[in-house]
Formats: C-alpha cells, sequence, structure tokens
C-alpha cells in the first residue's frame, strides 16, 4: 500500500534539497548556494563533480559497467597494485561499503588465526565510541547500545575497553584474542584522535602478543588528515586495514588490506562479492588516486587545514561558552560544543554552510580535500556568524 512517506523512517532528512554540486559547493533547484563542509560524511574527497572524475566514469560508462569477479578485471589489479606501493599492504580485497570492508578485515584476521593452527583465537579487542558500520558483525564491534538494540544476539566474540587506555587493552588479551582494531582518529564518536604513543604502544603490544592490528581508516584515511593515511603520523603499520568513503570519492567503493601473512587464510572461496571492485568502481578508484597521489596534494591539505585550525581556534577563544575545544587531524577537525552540537549545525545550515554531528557533543568539519584556503576562510566567518546568533540567542534567553 503506498504510504505518504514510502522510505524507512531510519533517517530524519534535512529539509534541503541538492540538485547539482561543484567543488566545495551544493546548489538548490532555486540556485541557493551551500558551502558544503561535510562532503557526505567524507566521503566527497575530491568535491562534487571533479573533471577527473567524471571523465573517467564517463569513458568507463561507454565501455564496462560491471564484470563477475570471476574475470580477470584489470583496472582492479592495477588499483590493488598502486594501493600496495603507497602503503604497508601486500594484498587487496574490494567491497561495496565501509562496513563491508570492515567485515572482511574481521573475517581475515580470525582465519589466519584458524590456517595457523590456533582457531581459537577469534576474539577482537576494539574502543568504546568506536563506529565500524552498521552490519550485524560490525555493530557487534562498534559496541553502541544504541545500534545494537532490539536486533537479536549480539555477533559474538567482541571485546570493548575504554578508549585510547592501552592498559586495559593489554589486561584484555587472552589466548583467544586474534586482534585489536581501532580508528586512528574516532569519526562517529566525536573526532577524538587516538596519540602517536598510544598508536605506537598499541602496535608494540600487537607484537610482543602475536596478535593482530586491524586500523579502521574508513574516515580518516585516503588524504583526509594530511597522511595519505592517518598512522602514517605515528608512523606505525597495520597489519590489516580497512578502507571506504574517501576512496571513491562519492562512488560507493570500499576495500580491505593487508599483509600476505595477514591475508594467508584468504584462499580461493574463502570470501566473494558480486560488485566488490567491479569496472566502474575501478575506473573511479583509480582516478581519485591519481589526483590524491600528485606531489602537492597533501601539502594542499595540511596548508589549508592549518588555516582552518587557527581560525577555529580563535573562535574558541572568542565564543567559550558555545566551544569548548577544537580537535582532529588534518580536514578532519571537530568542534567540542559547550552546548547542543545539533544547535550549532542547524545555526551553521543558516549560514549555508554543512557540517555533520558527532558523537560527544562535536560538529565535524570534513570539507572536500580540494577546498582551498579562500574558501575555508569564507567557511571561518559562516560558522562565526553561527555561534554569534547562538551567542546573541542565549543571551536573550
Ligand atoms: C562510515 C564508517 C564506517 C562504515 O562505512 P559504510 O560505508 O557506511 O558501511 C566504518 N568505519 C568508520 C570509521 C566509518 O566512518
Amino acid at each position: 500500500m503506498a504510504d505518504a512517506k514510502p522510505l524507512y523512517d531510519t533517517y530524519n532528512r534535512v529539509p534541503i534539497v541538492f540538485e547539482r554540486g561543484h567543488g566545495v559547493w551544493l546548489e538548490t533547484p532555486q540556485g541557493e548556494r551551500y558551502l558544503d563542509f561535510a562532503a557526505g560524511i567524507a566521503v566527497n574527497s575530491l568535491g562534487h563533480t571533479h573533471p577527473h572524475l567524471v571523465e573517467a566514469l564517463k569513458a568507463q560508462a561507454d565501455r564496462l559497467w560491471h564484470l563477475s569477479n570471476v574475470h580477470e578485471i584489470p583496472d582492479q589489479s592495477r588499483l590493488a597494485r598502486r594501493l600496495t606501493e603507497v602503503t604497508f599492504a601486500d594484498k587487496v580485497f574490494f567491497t561495496n561499503s565501509g562496513a563491508e570492508a570492515l567485515e572482511c578485515a574481521i573475517k581475515t584476521a580470525r582465519r589466519h588465526f584458524f590456517v595457523n593452527g590456533q582457531p581459537e583465537r577469534y576474539r577482537i579487542i576494539t574502543f568504546e565510541g568506536a563506529f565500524h558500520g552498521r552490519t550485524l558483525a560490525t555493530i557487534a564491534a562498534g559496541g553502541q547500545p544504541k545500534y545494537l538494540e532490539g536486533f537479536g544476539p549480539k555477533v559474538e566474540g567482541f571485546d570493548q575497553v575504554p578508549f585510547g587506555d592501552v592498559e586495559a587493552v593489554k589486561a584484555t588479551i587472552t589466548e583467544e584474542t586474534a586482534a585489536i582494531l581501532i580508528e586512528p582518529v574516532q569519526g562517529e564518536g566525536g573526532i577524538r584522535p587516538l596519540s602517536n604513543e598510544s598508536l605506537r604502544a598499541l602496535r608494540e603490544l600487537c607484537d610482543a602478543e602475536g596478535i593482530l592490528m586491524i586500523l579502521d581508516e574508513v574516515q580518516s584515511g585516503v588524504g583526509r588528515t594530511g597522511k595519505l593515511f592517518a598512522h602514517e603520523w605515528a608512523g606505525i603499520e597495520p597489519d590489516i586495514m580497512a578502507v571506504a568513503k574517501g576512496i571513491g570519492g562519492g562512488f560507493p567503493f570500499g576495500a580491505c588490506l593487508a599483509t600476505a601473512s595477514a591475508a594467508d587464510g584468504m584462499t580461493a572461496g574463502t570470501h566473494g562479492t558480486t560488485y566488490g571492485g567491479n569496472p566502474l568502481a575501478m575506473a573511479v578508484g583509480n582516478a581519485v588516486l591519481d589526483v590524491i597521489l600528485e606531489p602537492g596534494f597533501l601539502p594542499h591539505v595540511n596548508d589549508v587545514a592549518l588555516v582552518l585550525r587557527q581560525g577555529l581556534a580563535s573562535l574558541k577563544d572568542r565564543y567559550p561558552d558555545l566551544v569548548s575545544d577544537v580537535r582532529g587531524s588534518g580536514l578532519m577537525l571537530g568542534i567540542k560544543c559547550a552546548k547542543s552540537n545539533t544547535d550549532l549545525v542547524l545555526a551553521m545550515r543558516n549560514e549555508h554552510i554543512l557540517g555533520v554531528p558527532a558523537g560527544d557533543n562535536v560538529v565535524r568539519l570534513l570539507p572536500p580535500l580540494i577546498v582551498t584556503a579562500e574558501e575555508a576562510r569564507d567557511a571561518l566567518s559562516r560558522i562565526e556568524a553561527a555561534l554569534e546568533m547562538l551567542s546573541r540567542n542565549g543571551a536573550a534567553n
């Protein structure tokens, strides 16, 4: 039967329709322009309708869209090779989403111990506040009660410890532990970066205990923090890594990267996907990498990040009643609100700039990585106007 609202009610949607986008800007059918500092939650890494991506997608659309993974897909091998050349990884499995990249990462870790005579090692330690996706295994890994409630028994095998607590991780490791799974910078959890020292300590702990380190870089990866991957800031390497969001620049795909040793259990027939790594996705993925790997790209991210970071720090000084902290890494920034983060997102939207609410009362700023310093300053003045409005309203109450 026709429902007035035929979509699942899982989203409270913003009542603005966007019809087109270009670079850092989104436009409504009425021609109103918004500065997009949400980027589809860190997805539109190269902004909207980037000419190189449009060209790659259109050219591929005229040739071949989809092919089963029982066939060789040359662009898939090419993208995998390019990813292994610039990371710790030897092996790549392509997926359609971040959650599926995590599912692959979890299966890879468990299977590694299975084929190496330790099938009892299947448990994975995660941090409180984590977000790894919405599948049954990834909600168990994330451990957030609000995402688990009502969906039947929680998938077995995940142990959670307080965020950043290396000692607690150590105390939780048993002969059943296969891996630890962490975001170098928690995204949904409220832009909470793990310190470089903690990441290094966790790496050492994994080595000492003979367990695997899985990093979830679905949000923090592909240039977002000013390095190709956030863990590079700590000078460590994981054994397995999940990637998605920015890697597709808006085309939905993800990847699980692993060392040859960690992936040794993932032999023919053990895992699969219908769509993962299809020619359309790979054409866009290779095009995204073309741009991100250009020599000046990451320095640009760091330069603009500095402008934004300094501007936000001064807003924090001027509005201490509204902004209690500014944190994050590169162009993955969080404004921790002293009052309501959703009020700030709304006030920002009135100033025609989009941000994303996150846990811990934070507003995330995740602009396309191609954002210019001028656009960053434009964003800062809009955020300032939003804070000024909230401040005046607060004083009026
Ligand atoms: C978005 C996100 C996921 C899930 O990705 P989907 O593509 O929505 O399945 C997993 N981990 C992190 C850190 C994310 O930000």
